[in-house]
């Protein structure tokens, strides 16, 4: 199990990671668990959090709620007492289990989803869920002993939020990827401009490490080049669309993932 400490949060655990990670956030007695996993991780999240000494969670936030991070909420609700916390423009999709998927924002992902979208739709539903608390712009989760904040970070989706520890450690959901042949930009995105502004949101909080719903951790200096090469595309002459493909050619050779704690 990956793990990361910060100033006064004992551990962040990554609990599951393959296709979607979830992660747990343990500080004195407080247990947060961030996401959820696939509906067929439900068995290893459990040995996971037995492994961890979980009987009960105090919240789970979720990043947002598409299906691959939120298909065990409404588990996890019943069985650990999780107060579910949402952003407040997700929590109807939480509720029907049933959240529309995200906008490809390169060539091949755009292309994929021609014409397949809605009968892809279909197939991604789940358990709905009540979400106990939602958030606007900002969540101070200093109530439940952790020093921590949910905050609004749109661009994969509206209601899209990150979690920030200490401003130390940022759990991004898909504001960022890097799995694959992704590194930093997601390849789905419904508005790349609200993306951005979050990369800048993020980068403001002075975190060093990115944790992604995706993939292995993303360094600071990492994000701080891919945000600046994506602003000057943007600000690009004419001639060069501003969210053009080039996410496909960046290389994941430049991923530097920083040194996690054992
Ligand atoms: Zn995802």
């Amino acid at each position: 199990m990956t793990r990361w400490e910060t100033r006064s949060c004992d551990a962040v655990r990554q609990v599951l990671g393959g296709r979607s990670n979830v992660f747990l956030l343990t500080s004195g007695s407080a247990r947060i668990l961030v996401d959820t996993g696939r509906r067929n991780r439900w068995p290893d999240l459990q040995d996971r959090l037995a492994g961890a000494g979980v009987e009960r969670l105090d919240a789970l936030v979720l990043t947002h709620a598409h299906f691959d991070h939120a298909e065990n909420a409404r588990r996890l609700r019943d069985a650990y007492g999780a107060t579910v916390i949402v952003h407040e423009s997700e929590s109807g999709f939480l509720e029907r289990g049933d959240a529309p998927l995200p906008a490809g924002s390169v060539l091949p992902t755009r292309l994929f989803f021609r014409g397949l979208r809605s009968a892809l739709q279909r197939r991604v539903r789940y358990d709905g869920c009540p979400a106990d608390a939602t958030v606007g712009d900002r969540l101070d989760l200093a109530s439940l002993g952790v020093n921590a904040y949910v905050l609004h970070t749109p661009g994969h989706c509206r209601g899209a939020m990150s979690v920030v520890l200490d401003d130390e450690i940022a759990l991004v959901g898909d504001a960022m990827v890097n799995a694959g042949p992704w590194s930093v930009f997601p390849p789905f995105a419904d508005d790349i401009g609200q993306l951005l502004d979050s990369w800048r949101r993020l980068l403001e909080t002075g975190c060093r490490i990115f944790l992604p719903g995706h993939g292995t951790a993303i360094g600071r200096a990492l994000l701080e080049q891919r945000y600046e090469e994506r602003r000057r595309r943007v600000s690009a002459p004419r001639g060069r669309p501003p969210h053009d493909t080039a996410a496909s050619r960046e290389s994941p050779a430049a991923s530097r993932p920083p040194t996690a704690v054992p």
